[in-house]
């Protein structure tokens, strides 16, 4: 293990690492080995990297390292680039109103793992915790003034997870629809793919920043733009019920569902405008 150590020099790459402990390992356990790469509960971390390859049911080589360096991705991550669609419900927790910051802290844990993995991440949030234009605004407002608010308040929440984000080590752009340059650039689809590419969070503001939308049809949108493998929708809810199980307890949850039979049943699930 120690002369493999030292042939990597002072900062490894984690491929470099991988591919000489797979040498290594063919090389005293014969071709027909079949490599277990198994992790100590700290590797992962970036202050201490201990690998231990395991094959045909024996331990082959250790590997530990107490300088600094990234994260093995020995997991493969199955998309290479996401679009996370955040409710605003989402982001209060329990209270469904306002920032509830430890909820945050735990969708912020999982997006740091999934950049860590080399996942891009772009990120749409929604801002139905402080404004929803026809449910607050309602007869009260103009209906377009009454959007306005609600794009507002996705920046306000973009901010927020943008910060704990930082806080956690990620780097993030936020990017709004409307323009507010002293706080967040303007949405720019090349620039979002290119900070994608070079592994930063981009989180999307100010929803389509056109009334009578939802950030559910931003979501989608963005993500049709940035070319994203796949759209998760993170809500208050765990998956597709054919009625709302909180008013219906007789409501059932789908496994599988196409976006026909979501609007033939006029499933709430998204707006419409985002199913179709
Ligand atoms: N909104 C809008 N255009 C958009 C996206 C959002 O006018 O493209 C406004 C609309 O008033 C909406 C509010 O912003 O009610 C908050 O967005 P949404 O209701 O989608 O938030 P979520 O339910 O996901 O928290």
């Amino acid at each position: 293990g120690r002369g493999l150590y030292r042939q990597w020099g002072i900062s490894p790459r984690p491929e470099d690492i991988v591919s000489s402990c797979l040498q290594a390992l063919y090389d005293t356990a014969g071709k027909n080995a079949t490599p277990n790469f198994r992790r100590r509960a700290n590797c992962g971390q970036i202050e201490k990297l201990w690998l231990t390859l395991y094959a045909n049911g024996k331990k082959y080589i250790k590997i530990g390292s107490r300088k600094r360096m990234g994260v093995i991705p020995l997991e493969k991550p199955k998309y290479k680039r996401v679009l996370l669609k955040i409710s605003g419900e989402a982001l209060a927790g329990d209270a469904s109103r306002g920032l509830d910051f430890h909820v945050i802290g735990q969708v912020c844990d999982v997006v740091k793992r999934c950049v860590d993995l080399g996942v891009q991440v772009g990120v749409v949030v929604g801002g139905g915790n402080f404004w929803r234009g026809v449910k607050d605004g309602g007869d009260a407002m103009e209906r377009v003034r009454a959007d306005h608010m609600g794009m507002l308040a996705t920046c306000i929440n973009a901010l927020a997870v943008a910060d704990v984000l930082e806080q956690k080590g990620v780097e993030v752009r936020v990017q709004t629809a409307i323009a507010m340059q002293a706080m967040a650039e303007p949405y720019i689809r090349s620039k979002a793919i290119r900070h994608l590419e070079k592994g930063r969070v981009v989180i999307f503001g100010c929803g389509t920043g056109n009334p009578f939308f939802s950030t559910d049809t931003a979501a989608v949108l963005r993500a049709a733009e940035i070319d994203a493998d796949v759209i998760l929708l993170a809500k208050n809810i765990d998956g597709v019920y054919s009625a709302d199980p909180k008013k219906d307890p007789s409501a059932k949850k789908y496994s599988k569902i196409s976006y026909d039979e979501v609007l033939a049943q006029h499933l709430a699930v998204m707006d419409t405008t985002a199913t179709s």
